[in-house]
């Protein structure tokens, strides 16, 4: 038989989502979902990761969950072809996790760039909690638990994928074949690896507080938009201006097609002629601006939209992530039956070792 095809990603619920899980994983992961050239598709709210780092604010990530999974709604995943769950409630996890650590040094996991960035970030560098040092090791367990073949991400989570291919070697090695080596799956377009934040820093993040949200209101939108972090040696219109770092042009990278120009900003045929007038002076910011926010628009209202929809019957969505839950935990329990016998602490399903036992002490 064909090796299955398996997706698997998920999200931390610190908060709503923002453009950048957007263009990074989203919007990715509603297209291979409904391209129909994989198998299942699975996607986790990682409510046990998130609490590595939250674990003194357990109501904010409570709250968070369903915020994600009306997001996910909103975006166009289908609980029809997507199984979605919470991760903390799949206590499978855990024992692979802690079955894990055998085959991972601390060194190695040191050595983790994805990390490091993040314990400087949140101030842990005297002291780092266990948990969330270890959380590549956790999120391994979470993709060879449901034999995810295609893990669709952004660069930030390069790292992990690369530690959990090494577990799968290393597992595979030592027990026997068991585990799937997951692939990732990068976004294809530059701009969408790593979509900065609108103040311009390097990542738009639910924990720097530069978000634009899926479910902003469209002033908001319009809002963040206006102050975005542009060029700012580009004091007037006639003044050259600079597109790298320039996050108006990273998102119109990220947003922008061909039909845009004709619907809003006909003068221009092409983003390339948009910079190129940019670069040489005499295209001031607020016209870029007010492309992107049309753009903005135009993207996010039907998912606003959506959204509103889902709201207005939230018990059914926690109906839905029960049975979600009830699927996952069915993949990882036949996954973590597999890993038990590999590593050989499968006594009580196992005729031979009784079999065997009783030879040897009859020997004797
Ligand atoms: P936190 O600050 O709590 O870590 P986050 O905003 O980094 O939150 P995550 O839940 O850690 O979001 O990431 C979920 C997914 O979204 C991952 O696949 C990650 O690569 C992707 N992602 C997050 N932020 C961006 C971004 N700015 N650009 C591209 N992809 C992103
Ligand atoms: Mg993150």
């Amino acid at each position: 038989m064909a090796k299955e095809k398996i997706i698997l990603t998920g999200d931390r619920p610190t908060g709503r989502l923002h453009i950048g899980h957007y263009v990074g994983s989203l919007r990715r992961r509603v297209e291979l979902q409904n391209s129909g050239l994989y198998d299942k598709t699975f996607v986790f709210i990682a409510d046990a990761q998130a609490l590595t780092d939250n674990m003194e604010n357990p109501e904010k990530v409570r709250q968070n969950v369903i915020e994600v999974a009306l997001d996910y709604l909103a975006c166009g995943l289908d609980p029809a072809k997507s199984t979605i769950f919470i991760q903390s409630q799949i206590p499978e996890l855990c024992e692979l996790t802690f079955y894990y650590m055998d085959l991972v040094t601390v060194s190695r996991l040191q050595r983790n760039p994805t990390v490091k960035t993040e314990i400087q970030m949140r101030n842990f560098e005297t002291s780092i909690p266990v948990g969330f040092f270890t959380y590549p090791i956790s999120q391994a367990a979470d993709i060879t638990a449901f034999r995810a073949t295609t893990v669709p991400v952004g660069e930030d989570q390069e790292p992990m994928i690369e530690q959990a291919r090494e577990i799968v070697r290393r597992f595979n090695f030592i027990y026997g074949d068991t585990l799937v080596e997951p692939e990732i799956l990068l976004p294809d377009n530059a701009a969408c690896l790593r979509l900065p934040g609108t103040d311009g820093k390097a990542k738009m993040s639910k924990s720097l507080g530069n978000c634009i949200y899926l479910s902003d209101t469209a002033d908001e939108v319009q809002k963040k938009v206006k102050s975005m972090y542009t060029d700012p040696n580009h004091l007037r219109v006639q003044d050259p201006g600079k597109i790298e770092g320039n996050t108006v042009f990273t998102y119109l990278d990220a947003f922008c097609r061909p039909e845009h120009f004709e619907r809003y900003l006909p003068d221009y045929p092409s983003l390339e002629e948009l910079k190129a007038h940019y670069q040489r002076g005499g295209l001031g910011d607020m016209k870029v601006k007010g492309f992107l926010n049309n753009i903005m628009q135009e993207t996010l209202e039907p998912i606003r939209n959506r959204r509103k929809e889902f709201e207005k019957d939230i018990p059914a969505i926690y109906e839905m992530l029960r049975k979600g839950c009830e699927t996952a935990r069915e993949t990882a329990a036949a996954t973590l039956d597999d890993v038990r016998r590999a590593m050989k602490i499968n006594y009580f399903d196992d005729a031979e070792l009784i079999a065997e036992q009783v030879k040897k002490f009859s020997a004797e």
